[in-house]
């Protein structure tokens, strides 16, 4: 058909835009099989309709096409849903023509993207979520499924209720269903978090790093029961610290050749950081821990920015001391800062994991905060908790899909 002729400067002669233009919408079911949207548009192109939308979901092998055009003139409308409904019997298909006006209703203000996190996800939870999501006067305007390996992930895009009201509304309903929500506003900056850094300690890793040099040390019981009640937010961290790297003393510094290679990393830490830096993000990890292990863990897993602490080592021996600042709470949020000033992310593009009391401040700072298989504490307090004990899951609060990390797989060796 013939191209129309561009519109006069500050007119709009789009039909698809107009709300007084007479549109159908056209809704095909039925088996999917390769032809079916070229074979409808044939149909179609016959009565020089205008495409306003399209929508079309596979789901089990089964087709839900809808297309919403402008209507023919009134004389061959008739002959048009004939047509349609005659092509469609042919392939056994089901079609339904609707007359109506105009484009798709225009979505309400205020719209976020809920993700939720099932292990599995059942029918009763989403019922619940999408109840909450109307308690609120929120409209879901779209649902699809991101993943179903190794959670089912699925998204809803909702409209027409505040981010932060929504967030509390669900994290309320998630606790109580125990599956992970995570809420987060559309719009941009989704797209450009360019920056994600990481706590180590049961986060990247399954471990507590101290607790690995002090079985070698002999002293683990004792350290273990200091760091419980410092991730508790019970004792001062800078203090714990001290306390427990003095308990190191005298060890031989080739214990951590050993730590290095008893670290275990956590389920879908490799995919997360391989699919993040196919995506061009970049990505570091800021650990009270000690870089005698997190710098390993950069080379390992390539990534940007590493800090800790450092256990100092004198004649080839622990001296119980660590040397130079201490990576604290304070000073977890400071990195992240310096993390996003030298990758040129701001702070709002920047998307924070932890588990610990220690991680709060970063990620509080961050543009979304993650709370890990977090205490609870640190749950209550970050924007988002994931509580499977999958890393590559954080993905899906990012919109990314299971495809997309599966496309990134294939980008590297
Ligand atoms: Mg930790």
């Amino acid at each position: 058909m013939t191209p129309s002729p561009l519109p006069p400067a500050g007119q709009n002669s789009d039909a698809g835009q107009s709300s007084d233009v007479p549109t159908l919408l056209v809704k095909i079911f039925g088996k999917d099989r390769p032809g079916i949207t070229a074979g409808l548009f044939d149909t179609l192109a016959a009565y020089s309709v205008d495409v306003v939308d399209i929508e079309q979901v596979v789901s089990r092998g089964r087709l839900v096409l809808c297309v919403l055009v402008t209507a023919p003139t009134v004389a061959s409308s008739g002959e048009l849903r004939a047509t349609v409904h005659s092509w469609a019997e042919s392939l056994k298909l089901e079609a339904e023509i609707i007359s109506g006006i105009g484009d798709n209703r225009p979505r309400g203000s205020g719209r976020s993207h809920v993700t939720v996190l099932g292990h599995p996800l059942t029918a009763e939870s989403t019922a619940a979520i999408a109840a909450s999501i109307t308690a609120t006067g929120g409209n879901i305007d779209r649902i699809f499924r991101l993943a179903k390996y190794p959670v089912t992930a699925v998204e809803f895009a909702v409209s027409g209720v505040a981010t932060s009201e929504l967030r509390t509304a669900l994290a309320t309903e998630a606790a109580a269903l125990g599956v992970d929500v995570a809420v987060v506003s559309a719009g941009l900056h989704r797209r450009a978090q360019r920056l994600v850094v990481m706590d180590v300690d049961s986060t990247l890793i399954q471990d507590e790093v101290i607790e690995l040099f002090a079985a070698h040390a002999g002293c683990e019981d004792e350290v273990a029961e200091v760091t419980a009640a410092a991730m508790r937010g019970e004792l001062d961290f800078e203090q714990s610290l001290h306390a427990r790297v003095a308990l190191l003393r005298g060890l031989d510094a080739s214990v951590v050749d050993k730590v290095r290679a008893e670290v275990r990393l956590t389920p879908g830490a490799r995919t997360l950081i391989r699919t993040l830096k196919a995506l061009g993000y970049q990505v570091g990890v800021v650990s009270g821990g000690f870089t005698q292990v997190t710098d390993d863990l950069k080379d390992r897993l390539g990534l940007d920015f590493a800090s800790a602490n450092t256990l100092e080592i004198e004649d080839g021996k622990f001296t119980g001391r660590v040397t130079g600042d201490v990576v604290d709470r304070a000073g977890k949020a400071r990195l992240l800062r310096e993390f996003a000033a030298e990758a040129g992310v701001p702070l709002a593009q920047t998307v924070a994991i932890g588990d610990g009391a220690n991680d709060l401040d970063m990620l509080n700072a961050a543009g979304l905060g993650v709370a890990f298989n977090a205490k609870p504490v640190v749950r209550e307090a970050a924007h988002t908790a994931v509580n499977v004990p999958f890393l590559d899951t954080v993905l899906y609060l990012l919109g990314i899909t299971r495809e997309e990390v599966e496309a990134a797989d294939g980008l590297v060796d």
